[in-house]
């Protein structure tokens, strides 16, 4: 029997684990992809939003801000990289002028500090590369950007070390409540007793919802496409560039990511498909229509990859954190949670981790672990670090992939951490390894032969992504017997 079940290992439920991990008790984390961050978590745009967007009184507003605050010292406990290098919301046209005052009315009602309008003069002076056309911008200095992915890892890690337990590759197929007030998790490979269950399941948070409450909740699956551009020498701009906020969210950016990338998007389309993150061809059009807008000048063979997230929006745009309304004791969730989502997910862990645990009568641990912070990257040492590394791990000095300059000291390290890579994905969302301009074309054959040697696994079952993602499809020698099945 457990104490806790979270289902979801997305930002949100590797947040609540991690806090959860801090009081005595039996936890487990499922989710039915094969790594944490594999929902919206990994795909989204890596704001740490300062919270003028969101609507006064609402969960966003309180937790967006609350959560903000968190970010600097968490990212630095945790080792993920964080930086909070301002934002401009920009406007071209008188009407635009009234949307930006709004927004500042907005950071002034949720306390969102050192906001103001600024002029063309301003704005050119801070962002050179801004359409010359712009006519004033909302200026929000503590507006900041994280690495989503090695964020959730981190916060898994850290669950993980303090002896959460993380089943994937595990769909929860139903939860019900037993006539002795605990909870029943059913998935695809078992059946787990909990005295607690917490839905953090994102896009599939709504379903599991409507399975044991009677107040009814509908998810709308809005999907966002991006391009990404590769590092430039000189990063065309410092701070994310946002343009006036629409009814289907913050509008198109152009920013810079934690790795010195440049992300263009997101589109706003609501879809049938909740998982369904293609790219199109028009959506894709539309992103760098808008994106032009803000930067005229913007150069597509700089581009090196495209991608989508989708946001589980609520029908009623707010997140709905806490107990389960209309659902028996001991039911929890965080549903609805669109962006600011990301933001937000550490004040969410924090309360919604006290609350269950507060439930359940668990006192905090008394030998609760610090989280480890992830290793410096290689890519960032000194040559002087670089030295010591090599001195401490031969395997330092071997270089996997070129691009994001990843050693095979840092691919193995990503493996045997406490929920470590599995998959090509896996690893590359803990070291970049095939996050460069070749898109691992050069690096994934020995990716995967390390992956081998440290699951002790055939390459014939490692995987991209998890499920039927394999690379390989058998040896040369089965494929030609197949042919010619009469031929030794
Ligand atoms: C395009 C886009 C841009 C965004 N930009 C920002 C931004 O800049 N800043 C910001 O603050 N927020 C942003 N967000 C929002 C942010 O990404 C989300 O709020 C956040 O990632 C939600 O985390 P989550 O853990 O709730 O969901 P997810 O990361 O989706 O995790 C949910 C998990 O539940 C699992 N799951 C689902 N159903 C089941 C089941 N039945 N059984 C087991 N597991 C299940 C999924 O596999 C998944 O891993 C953006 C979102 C998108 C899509």
């Amino acid at each position: 029997m457990y104490d806790a079940i979270i289902i979801g290992a997305g930002v949100v439920g590797c947040a609540v684990a991690q806090q959860l991990a801090k009081y005595n008790g039996k936890l487990l984390v499922i989710d039915r992809m094969e790594d944490v961050a594999d929902g919206a978590s990994k795909a989204n745009s890596g704001i740490v939003h300062a919270g003028f967007d969101a609507h006064p009184g609402t969960e966003k507003a309180r937790l967006n801000v609350k959560g903000a605050k968190m970010y600097k010292q968490l990212a630095n406990e945790l080792g993920v990289p964080y930086g909070q290098p301002g934002a401009l919301v920009i406007g071209f046209t008188e009407d635009d002028r009234k949307t930006l005052e709004n927004l500042l009315s907005q950071a002034n009602a949720n306390e969102v500090e050192g906001c103001r309008i600024i002029e063309r003069e301003e704005i050119l002076k801070m962002e050179p590369n801004t359409n010359p056309d712009v006519l004033c911008a909302l200026y929000a200095p503590t507006s900041g950007l994280v690495s989503p992915y090695e964020m959730t890892c981190a916060l898994a890690d850290s669950a993980a070390e303090n002896g959460a337990e993380f089943s994937l590759s595990n769909p929860v197929l139903e939860i019900k409540p037993t006539a002795d007030g605990n909870w029943l998790v059913i998935t695809e490979r078992d059946e787990y007793r909990t005295r607690a269950v917490i839905n953090c399941a994102g896009m599939g948070s709504g379903v599991l919802h409507n399975m044991i409450s009677s107040r009814r909740v509908r998810l709308i699956a809005r999907r966002g496409e991006y391009y990404l551009l590769d590092h430039a020498a000189e990063m065309p701009f410092a701070m994310t560039m946002f343009q006036c906020p629409t009814k289907m969210g913050k509008g198109v950016l152009v920013s810079p990511t934690t790795h010195g990338n440049i992300l263009l998007g997101p589109t706003a389309d609501d879809i049938d498909d909740g998982y369904d993150t293609a790219t199109t061809r028009a959506g894709l059009d539309e992103a760098l229509s808008k994106v032009r807008l803000t930067w005229k000048n913007v150069n597509l063979r700089q581009v090196i990859t495209t991608f989508s997230g989708i946001r589980a929006h609520e029908e009623h745009g707010d997140f709905i954190i806490g107990k389960v309304e209309g659902a028996p004791e001991g039911a929890y969730e965080a549903v609805g949670v669109e962006s600011p989502g990301l933001s937000a997910a550490p004040a969410i862990g924090q309360e919604l981790g006290d609350e269950v645990a507060a439930f359940l009568g668990l006192d905090k641990k008394d030998n609760w672990k610090k989280p480890t912070p992830v290793a410096k990257a290689f890519r960032n040492m000194t040559n002087a670090e670089r030295a010591e590394a090599y001195a401490l791990d031969p395997e330092y000095g071997t270089l996997v992939c070129r691009c994001e300059q990843v050693t095979e000291a840092e691919i193995r390290a990503a493996i045997r951490r406490p929920v470590g890579a599995r998959s090509i994905d896996g690893v590359k969302r803990r070291t970049r390894a095939g996050m460069g301009r070749c898109q691992g074309g050069f690096c994934s054959p020995r990716v995967l032969e390390i992956l081998c040697e440290e699951l002790n696994m055939s390459p014939l079952e490692i995987t991209k992504c998890g499920g039927e993602s394999r690379l390989l499809v058998g040896t040369l020698h089965d494929i030609a017997k197949e042919a010619r099945p009469d031929e030794e």
